[in-house]
């Protein structure tokens, strides 16, 4: 079965409106492509309660920052037809950077508060050009359901609070994030380590563990969690850990004392990758 792969914002935009009219219900799964059974797991869930599924697959410029990896990227546009195809995709929308961004934008989606923490430190400027391509997406495909992935902790969170501050017809639906055999989480960056790299990435998970089990006996202190963790990641020599933190998962901030339901953060370098993992907990 061949789906149909568009180029253009406004055959997108007539198709899903056709398809509206019609009476189907819409499902949108963002993506920057290389897609992996993570990436199949939100296209199989968009399938199950939508109509028609439509996978975008932009490698977005804007939130790569001038050191990141934005041209080593993985791209394989054929392949990741054929992985949204068998995991329920109507139609894959893969435009060009000049159809999404001709040269003359001046405007960009800055969602505050969210952003200046965690990540939003590590990578200036990255949720701005997030919150900017899923605006411009949003308001391209219309009323739908958009599917995103639990992985992106941060992102998620932005991505919810923008469609709700600007009023976009969507319904934001989060979806757990896929492990390999491992446990570690799938990502399109794994395909950057070496066997011997891979190998040393469920420092990650084992790192996220230690916190919660810590929190589970009772710990309220933050600063105990966080040394916890960073021990763990620190023990591991491939593996250089860039952030570990714990948060209340409506703000984001580090609470003085942990009490209740928090989210517990992990971003890692471990060879050319920056691995991160994230994992719900609360306090006993
Ligand atoms: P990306 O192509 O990495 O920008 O990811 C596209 C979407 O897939 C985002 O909503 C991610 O959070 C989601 N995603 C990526 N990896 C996973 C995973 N292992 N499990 C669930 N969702 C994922």
């Amino acid at each position: 079965m061949t789906i149909p792969v568009l180029e253009r914002i406004g055959e997108l935009s007539a198709l899903l409106d056709a398809k509206r009219a019609a009476g189907a219900t819409v499902g949108l799964v963002p993506t920057m492509g290389a897609l992996h059974p993570g990436h199949a797991t939100l296209i199989a869930r968009a399938a199950e309660e939508c109509d028609v599924v439509c996978v975008t697959v932009f490698v977005n410029p804007l939130q790569f920052g001038p050191n990141e990896d934005f041209e080593a990227y993985p791209r394989d546009l054929d392949a990741d037809v054929r992985t949204a195809t068998d995991a329920g995709a109507t139609m894959v929308f893969a435009p060009p950077v000049t159809e999404m961004y001709p040269g003359d934008q001046s405007t960009t989606v800055h969602v505050s508060g969210l952003t200046n923490v965690l990540d939003g430190l590590a990578r200036p400027g990255h949720f701005d050009g997030v919150a900017t391509v899923v605006a411009k997406l949003f308001a391209m495909a219309g009323r739908c359901h958009a599917y995103f992935g639990e992985k992106d902790f941060q992102q998620l969170a932005v991505v919810r609070r923008m469609a709700a501050d600007l009023s976009f017809p969507v319904e934001i639906v989060g979806c757990p994030t896929a492990r390999d055999h491992d446990e570690v989480a799938l990502s399109s960056r794994n395909a950057y380590l070496n066997a011997e790299e891979r190998a040393a990435a469920p420092v990650l998970i084992r790192a996220l563990r230690a916190g919660a089990e810590l929190l589970a006996r009772g710990e309220s202190d933050p600063a105990r969690v966080r040394r916890a963790m960073v021990e763990i990641v620190a023990a591991e020599a491939l593996a250089t850990c860039d952030q570990a933190e714990v948060v209340d998962p409506r703000t984001l901030r580090t609470p003085d004392t942990l009490e209740g339901e928090v989210v517990l953060l992990v971003a890692a370098r471990i060879g050319p990758a920056r691995l991160i993992d994230n994992m719900r907990a609360s306090t006993s």
